[in-house]
């Protein structure tokens, strides 16, 4: 179930949310369609993690214990 982070091209209203298949997206406060996709929390989380570990088999974030 992404999140998904979203600004608006009109008045700048940013805000968040569910997406379940194809909803459209609109701005909360001006109701337009022209937003802008930011970025997944769930992806950015996934992301975070890869770079932040030293190696593939520790999920400590630290490879000080398993070296
Ligand atoms: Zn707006």
């Amino acid at each position: 179930m992404p999140i998904y982070e979203y600004k608006c091209e009109r008045c700048n209203e940013e805000f968040e949310k569910l997406i379940y298949g194809d909803t459209s997206v609109k701005c909360p406060k001006c109701f337009t369609e022209e937003v802008t996709k930011k970025f997944s929390l769930f992806g950015m989380s996934g992301v975070e993690k890869q770079t932040s570990s030293g190696c593939a088999s520790c999920s400590s974030g630290s490879c000080s214990s398993c070296k």
